[in-house]
């Protein structure tokens, strides 16, 4: 049943899709205004200013994250390209050693 996967293939789209339209109109929300109203990036803390800080979602919708108030935090451009660029092991080194500084 070859025809499986390709239908799984498809609702996983229409799912990422559906999700990312979903983060598009968070976006406009009041909630998101005060979310990032700090202009604090929510990874590394640094203030980058409003305008500077992307939508981002802790837990990729590839990796099964959802649209969510809870999986969605306000991220500065660098932190952005890190997460993009690097494992999800990687990254999670990289945020051990900020929470590390932190203390
Ligand atoms: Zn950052």
């Amino acid at each position: 049943m070859s025809t499986n996967y390709f239908a799984l293939d498809s609702i996983d789209e229409a799912l990422i899709r559906a999700e990312r339209s979903k983060a598009r109109e968070l976006r406009k929300s009041r909630w998101w205004q005060q979310k990032t109203s700090t202009g604090t990036c929510w990874y590394c803390g640094q203030k980058v200013g409003f305008h500077n800080l992307t939508m981002d979602h802790v837990v990729p919708l590839t990796r099964g994250g959802r649209s969510t108030k809870d999986n969605l935090v306000p991220c500065c451009k660098e932190c952005n390209n890190k997460k993009k660029s690097l494992l999800p092991v990687e990254w999670e080194e990289y945020m051990d050693g900020l929470r590390q500084r932190k203390e």
